[in-house]
């Protein structure tokens, strides 16, 4: 045996060994897993594996176990057993074979799927085509109930891209969101999530709030809409749009910063991931005059955007600085990323718009949040209802872990 491999293990059964796989089912109440095992250790057996779950109140354990030695003992065990579970009301089944549970194929991933609700028909169409593309599900358990039902799929077998582009196709269609992320440490490692601004940390577009101010409403609408039409890129609309807010008093920053409505979740994401030791960004093409505020108020760790020029307590109608566009978004991702020590790999970017399409495909995962479909269809991810709370849920984490960590808030 060579240095660098695993001394056998006392007790692990070998593949042809017999074990037992103990089921039982039933009402739930304290007391019943203590009373399965000590049934069983009167037969000095060995546990391989346990499994339990208790779902509205009814429990599931299985239970495998080494056979135990000797000619009529198994029979003798088999008998305690379920005169154990007679007389605690629930049903035992006991299934004789060899080995340990067959290992987990390779392609793992964690499928997490949202719905508000979800139906009975989206989670076949889902299953069916994890099937399809090979894969096994080989654990599902719920997430969240609130604000909409998760569940997460411990897949195996299949790539994960693929399965990936299979599922988004189809969460398109049923009207549903469904993450898929490849399993392995890198999920548990530390992260960055840097987020979009404008329709992504809050609800409104910071441009025309201020142009709600300066009584140009019209006019910004319609330089828009002529960039949504491709007839001006990103940074010529930013500069068209800012020009339109010439002369407006400095004094209606404060005004801006106090309009500006959060997206519901947005404080429970941020405080979430926060506590779980993730460091927290925002990039947007609006303006520093907000984000320094969104920066202080949520504790944020990084914060960039265009300013405002203002001279003489008036906007000029100009930025100073290096303009963020959707190259500049991603150009942050990453160096917010060098700054936080984390691997470009680890990231998570949130946004909504075409410009932050980059952000989104340069980050590990790129979540769309209620965007537009071009969007939606780059990234790697979607969620389309409107809590941002949610992104927790395609990380893995789960209501209840949400709920302590603000239990415990201070
Ligand atoms: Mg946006």
């Amino acid at each position: 045996m060579s240095a660098s491999q695993n001394p056998p293990v006392a007790g692990a059964p070998g593949e042809n060994s017999p074990t037992l796989l103990v089921k039982i089912f039933g009402k739930d109440r304290p007391g019943i897993t203590a009373g399965l095992f000590d049934t069983l250790s009167a037969y000095s057996v060995d546990v391989i594996d346990i499994e339990q779950v208790v779902t509205r109140g009814r429990i599931v354990l299985c239970a495998l176990v080494t056979a135990p030695a000797g000619g009529d003992t198994e029979g003798e065990l088999r008998a305690t057993v379920h005169a154990w579970a007679e007389s605690h009301k629930l049903q035992a089944e006991i299934i004789s074979g060899r080995g340990d549970n067959r290992p987990r194929a390779a392609g793992r991933s964690h499928v997490t799927v949202l719905g508000q609700p979800l139906t009975a028909e989206s989670t076949s169409a889902v299953a069916a085509r994890i099937t399809a593309l090979g894969g096994n599900i080989d654990r599902i358990f719920r997430l969240a109930k609130y604000p909409v039902t998760a569940v997460e799929f411990e897949v195996s077998g299949a790539e994960p891209e693929p399965l990936r582009t299979a599922l988004a196709t189809e969460a398109a269609a049923l009207g549903i969101d469904v993450a898929v992320v490849a399993s392995g440490l890198h999920r548990r490692a530390q992260r960055l999530v840097v987020m979009d601004v404008d329709s992504t940390l809050i609800q409104d577009e910071v441009i025309e709030l201020f142009a709600a101010h300066a009584g140009c409403e019209d006019q910004v609408a319609e330089v828009t809409e002529a960039a949504m039409r491709g007839e001006l890129d990103f940074e010529q609309s930013l500069h068209a749009r800012v020009a339109l807010l010439a002369g407006l008093d400095a004094s209606v920053v404060d005004k801006v910063r106090a309009e500006v409505r959060l997206t519901p979740g947005a404080r429970t994401l941020i405080r979430t991931l926060k506590r779980l030791g993730y460091q927290v960004g925002v990039v947007s093409g609006g303006f520093t005059q907000v984000t320094d505020d969104l920066q202080e108020r949520l504790g944020l760790d990084f914060a960039s955007a265009n300013t405002l020029e203002v001279a003489e307590g008036k906007l000029t109608g100009r930025v100073v600085g290096e303009v963020v566009d959707r190259a500049g978004k991603a150009r942050l991702l990453r160096r917010f990323a060098a700054e936080a020590g984390v691997p470009l790999a680890q990231t998570v970017a949130i946004g909504d718009g075409a410009n932050d399409l980059d952000m989104l495909n340069a980050a590990g995962l790129g979540v769309a949040f209620n965007a537009k479909p071009v969007v939606r269809e780059a990234a790697h991810t979607a969620v389309n209802v409107p809590f941002l709370d949610t992104v927790l849920y395609l990380l893995g984490i789960t209501r209840e872990e949400v709920e302590a960590a603000h239990t415990h808030a201070d």
